[in-house]
């Protein structure tokens, strides 16, 4: 298992000769050498860009014309454009309609949002839920969820403890768990021979893991490599985390996106729940309800009594209120609109099951065409993996090479966002794939 550096914590402090300067200004003798806004700002460093947004900022400077964004993780159609979603837009309408007012929620958000967002998750009738065992707050999207979570074990976790992502995990999680104090290193996932989960080695660091750990788990459609366990091997992750002694944040940015079935995509989620665990869910709305900038999320935990839950929240509002206060409105009561309402319900999970058919098309279309266009590698993982992001194995060069040759934009570890795939451009994308990778190995 590999110790990560504090490397955004670090980026972050290193301000060279900062320390004077302040020391300078706080000497009541030496007026002179106050700094001015000037000189203060002089001394910030450049930061790098982020390793995605980076990329789609790249694309948009982009004038080709054939150019292809394959690094956005956000659904497109067939003619490669963003889309709202009719239940959504229905939900929007009938909202302006209600003369609802712009007051403040409440720290913790919108509660019958939040009501029906954990009903989404863990089921109607769940037992933990129905009895109080459940307590959720609303949270800026699943980067809040997770915010949240870590500042909440920094907090009630002892001194020292580690939370193990996988490897790879979304970029995200790694500096958001730094940043809350927490030390993150890294368990096995993937199996880059087979392109599929290394489940050996994933249950060899659950055991040498110390007790106590907090493992970070994508509930369904794993970012970013599309590899997601079977029922089988959820089976035994989940007891030898319970046999270990190890927390678990469930992180669901995917629920319905992944397979088309949200309740299908809650299963991990449910079963870690009967199975007994000391559980954090962090949960999205923003690519299954196609919420992005609505920043719609909720942060829930399982306890032992509705006593607890009550003491469990009182600490979530502390930790909210001088954060951010609280959440925003709008998205939140899309969401309830439409969780609420049968009919809109029924259709929001009908359009849900469009969008994760076309990325299932698209992933079968990619790899026929790769085959047509000649290439003799194994692309089976291209089917086999789930969600918005196929792991294609290509290396960074090959990468860079796309992006050089072709216009073709994606991150650097050879994840591609199927959502930027259409019947328009995926013969181009394949024979330029096809052209980078030809002859050469890929899947290290
Ligand atoms: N977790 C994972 C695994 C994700 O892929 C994402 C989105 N890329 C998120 C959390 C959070 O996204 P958001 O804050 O937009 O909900």
């Amino acid at each position: 298992m590999l110790v990560l550096a504090n490397a955004a914590a670090s980026a972050f402090h290193a301000r060279p000769s900062v320390a004077p300067h302040v020391q300078r200004a706080v000497s009541p003798h030496c007026v002179a050498s106050v700094p001015t806004a000037a000189s203060y700002l002089a001394e910030v460093p450049m930061g790098p860009p982020d390793a995605i947004l980076g990329i789609v900022q790249s694309f948009k400077d982009c004038p080709a014309e054939n150019k292809v964004n394959l690094a956005i993780g956000a659904y497109r159609d067939d003619g490669g454009t963003p889309v709202v979603l009719p239940s959504v837009r229905e939900a929007e309408k009938r909202l302006l309609t209600r003369d609802v007012n712009k007051e403040y929620a409440p720290i913790t958000g919108d509660p019958e949002y939040v009501k029906k967002a954990l009903s989404f998750a863990y089921g109607d009738d769940n037992e933990a839920l129905t009895s109080g065992k459940i307590v959720g707050v609303q949270t800026l999207s699943g980067t809040g969820a997770c915010r949240v979570a870590g500042e909440f074990y920094s907090r009630f976790l002892p001194k020292g403890t580690v939370v193990y992502v996988s490897d790879p995990t979304w970029g995200n999680h790694i500096p958001i768990m730094q940043l809350s104090g927490l030390e993150v290193r890294k368990y096995r996932y993937l199996n880059r021979a087979t392109n599929g989960l290394d489940l050996e080695g994933y249950l060899a660091d659950i055991a040498a893991a110390p007790k106590g750990s907090v493992f970070l788990i994508h509930a369904c459609a794993h970012n970013p490599t599309g590899v997601d366990p079977t029922p089988d091997e959820w089976g035994r992750i989940s007891a030898a985390v319970l046999e270990n002694g190890h927390h678990v944040l469930m992180d669901c940015a995917y629920q319905g996106f992944a397979s088309g079935d949200a309740e299908f995509d809650a299963t991990a989620i449910r079963r870690f729940v009967a199975d007994g665990h000391s559980m954090l869910l962090a949960q999205s709305f923003a690519k299954n309800f196609g919420l992005y900038g609505e920043r719609v999320g909720t942060l829930s935990v399982v306890t032992a009594s509705a006593e607890e839950s009550a003491r469990v929240l009182s600490q979530l509002k502390l930790i909210i209120r001088p954060m951010y206060s609280s959440p925003p409105i709008h998205g939140a009561h899309i969401v309830r609109e439409v969780l609420s309402d049968d009919e809109l319900r029924s259709q929001y999970y009908e359009e849900c099951k469009g969008m994760a058919d076309r990325i299932l098309e698209m992933r079968a279309l990619l790899k026929a065409k790769l085959e047509e266009a000649g290439s003799t590698h194994n692309w089976e993982h291209v089917t086999s993996q789930i969600g918005m992001f196929a792991f294609t194995g290509m290396t960074g060069e090959m990468c860079d090479e796309l992006r050089d040759k072709y216009n073709i934009f994606l991150t650097r570890d050879g994840r591609v966002s199927i959502a930027g795939i259409n019947s328009g451009n995926v013969d181009y994308i394949a024979e330029a794939i096809h052209s980078v990778t030809d002859g050469k190995e890929i899947g290290a």
